[in-house]
């Protein structure tokens, strides 16, 4: 495949190897906080950190930043471990911000004999009050001058639990009047008498994320720790914590976040949609997270050339999902078993057809592979379903399915012509009755006969009946959270849609994991829900974008 040009972020990593910085060596890290499960958005942070590292020789860490133990959950530990794994990296050590928290409280210590840091007992309220506007500069209050021995004594009975939730917090002294109001005394500890689903009760002081991440890349050696836009105003600050603490200096570069439309991407939306029921679960295959999209048949393949597509860029904007749509497509057309299955049957009675005559058809997996990829057979007999919509009783010029006088060609099968139909007292069409060519059978086509249209079937006698779940974008809008109210008064009530189809004898032996392209009717896989007697298919995505008006 055609190389690419760099990306900005791979022209600052080879810069640093051409000027030799830390020896050449590229190590990246992967940090979620395990307070939910991984969405497609991180899919771009996990391509572009262990893209770089394949890259350039290098290695990634996954660290998990549990500094907050009231979100955080083993649950989403494992599902970020899975998740990762699934599309196809490998991490190198896996690590937790909470293994640091005795270093981190050793380096606020060392910040506070600095007299770079103190403890500070004004409320949530006057520390926000004091800390002036962008165009005015902050107060110092009277915490701001507290002995260093006082600050130790007084930050070690923090530690000790001497005192209540938001009692107190650990600030540290940089600068009241700067111009970045995250310079203004930031906060580096709270209190929070809270279980930590690691540490336990061991601690009831946590630190803030942003005395957290830049000092466990540090720890790590991390040499480009990337994140998304809105961290561009934290970089000072992860700067003056590692300069003033004079540990390794990690650098922080930020790119434009994955936005998608039709959806929602933050944890704490995800979240309520499953807590309230909106969707069954994290990985509801509506979900844009990776366990949703695996479930709805996304390959690791797709959404790596998803995030490959999108790029990477400094300039925040929202993607189609039809692009997402766009990569699967691609990946399944040339990977998915070709299969039969009617979603809306009618049937087709081929009256020329001798009663409980039977014949094996044969029909190629793939026809884009060499070869066809191997085949099945396919059953064939005088009644067959069909879809209802290839099939008017008035059909208008060129409508090359059926109608009375219309020919069609069942796919691999015989020609057939429409010679009738019945219908029933309330006008519903029940039968349509054809007539087959003999010398049409696929293979051995001798008729002479041209038709224009091929349709999809499975015979009556032989059908499996299979649940097929249909589903169409979560949201109504585009942007569900820019709108007016709540986010959720935009889901699209019609977003699922459940229906019983008749399928060919050989989806009994659908495997998990594997898709099928269901001909004319999309790319479907079996549905983690599904048994062997009681098959779940879900649509994965359709063969054309329908959703372009
Ligand atoms: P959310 O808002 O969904 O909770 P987060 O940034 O709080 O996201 P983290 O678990 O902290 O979630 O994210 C881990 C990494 O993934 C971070 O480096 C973060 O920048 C990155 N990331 C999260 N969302 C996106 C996104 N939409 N596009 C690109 N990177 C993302
Ligand atoms: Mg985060
Ligand atoms: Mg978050």
């Amino acid at each position: 495949s055609e190389e690419r040009s760099l990306n900005f972020i791979e022209e600052i990593v080879e810069e640093d190897i051409r000027e030799g910085k830390n020896d050449g060596r590229v190590l990246t890290r992967f940090p979620p906080e395990p307070n939910g499960y991984l969405h497609i958005g991180h899919s771009k942070s996990i391509c572009l950190n262990f893209g770089l590292a394949q890259r350039y020789n290098g290695k990634t860490n996954l660290r998990f930043d549990d500094t907050n133990p009231v979100t955080e959950d083993t649950e989403y530990v494992e599902s970020i471990k899975n998740d990762i794994a699934w599309l196809g990296f490998k991490w190198d050590k896996e690590l937790y911000a909470s293994d640091y928290f005795d270093q981190l409280y050793e380096f606020a210590l060392a910040l506070i004999r600095a007299g770079l840091a103190y403890v500070d007992d004004s409320t949530p309220e006057e520390i926000a009050q004091q800390k002036g506007t962008p165009t005015e500069a902050g107060k110092p209050n009277q915490y701001r001058d507290r002995s260093i021995e006082e600050n130790v004594q007084l930050f070690e009975a923090m530690k000790a639990g001497t005192y209540p939730d938001g009692a107190k917090v650990l600030r540290a002294k940089v600068d009241l009047a700067s111009p970045n109001m995250l310079l203004r005394d930031p906060i580096m500890y709270r209190i929070k008498h809270a279980h930590h689903h690691r540490t336990g009760d061991k601690w009831c002081i946590y630190p803030m994320y942003d005395f957290a991440h830049g000092q466990s890349d540090s720890i790590e050696q991390i040499t480009h720790s990337i994140c998304t836009l809105e961290f561009v105003p934290h970089r000072d600050l992860y700067n003056w914590f590692i300069e003033k603490l004079d540990i390794f200096p990690s650098h922080q570069y930020e790119f434009a976040r994955l936005n998608l439309n039709y959806t929602v991407m933050s944890k704490r939306k995800l979240l309520q949609l499953v807590k309230e029921g909106h969707v069954e679960s994290w990985d509801d295959p509506r979900m844009p997270t990776i366990s949703g999209l695996r479930r709805r048949g996304y390959t690791p393949a797709s959404i790596r050339d998803f995030c490959e597509r999108i790029g990477v860029a400094k300039r925040e904007n929202i993607i189609e999902l039809s692009l997402l749509e766009f990569c699967i497509r691609e990946d399944l057309n040339k990977t998915a078993w070709r299969r039969m299955a009617v979603l809306d049957p009618v049937k087709l009675v081929i009256t020329n057809y001798r009663e409980g005559q039977e014949e094996t058809m044969h029909g190629e997996n793939n026809p884009e592979v060499e070869g066809g990829d191997g085949g099945r057979d396919i059953p064939f007999s005088r009644e067959l379903y069909i879809e209802r919509e290839d099939f008017m009783e008035e059909p208008p010029k060129k409508f090359f399915r059926l109608g009375v006088g219309l020919m069609v060609r069942l796919k691999n099968a015989y020609i057939v012509k429409c010679e009738n139909f019945v219908k029933d007292p309330d006008g519903k069409i029940t039968e349509i009755h054809c007539t087959y060519i003999p010398e049409s059978r696929s293979g051995s086509d001798t008729s002479g006969i041209n038709v224009k249209g091929t349709i999809h079937w499975v015979s009556v006698p032989h059908a499996k009946t299979a649940e097929v779940r249909l589903y169409d974008r979560l949201f109504k809008v585009e942007d569900p959270s820019n709108e007016e109210g709540d986010f959720k008064e935009y889901l699209n009530p019609d977003s699922l849609q459940i229906i019983n189809a008749f399928v060919e004898p050989d989806l009994l032996n659908a495997v998990r994991g594997k898709g099928y392209q269901f001909i004319r009717k999309g790319y479907f896989t079996l549905d983690t829900t599904s048994t062997p007697d009681r098959p779940v298919f879900n649509r994965t995505v359709t063969l054309k974008d329908g959703w372009s008006v």
